[in-house]
């Protein structure tokens, strides 16, 4: 009997760990730790906010990020 359960949770890990590969796109989130599509600007999560925009080129930088590393904000 013991051997249905075992399949079943071997079922059930293949199904959620296996479903999505190439996680490329995927990181952490800082403050939750629970995967995350890459671009998102807050944790889907959480509902932290992770990405802003910045003020003088207009792209998606880390939150953490105290200056911008696409163009040169700090003079
Ligand atoms: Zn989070
Ligand atoms: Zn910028």
């Amino acid at each position: 009997m013991i051997i249905i359960y075992i399949m079943l949770f071997i079922i059930l890990y293949y199904f959620f760990e296996g479903g999505e590969d190439g996680n490329k796109n995927e990181e952490l989130c800082i403050y939750c730790k629970k995967k995350i599509n890459k671009d998102s600007i807050h944790c889907t999560n959480c509902n932290k906010k992770l990405k802003r925009v910045c003020k003088n080129c207009g792209k998606l930088i880390d939150i953490s990020w105290r200056d911008c590393p696409f163009c040169d904000e700090t003079k």
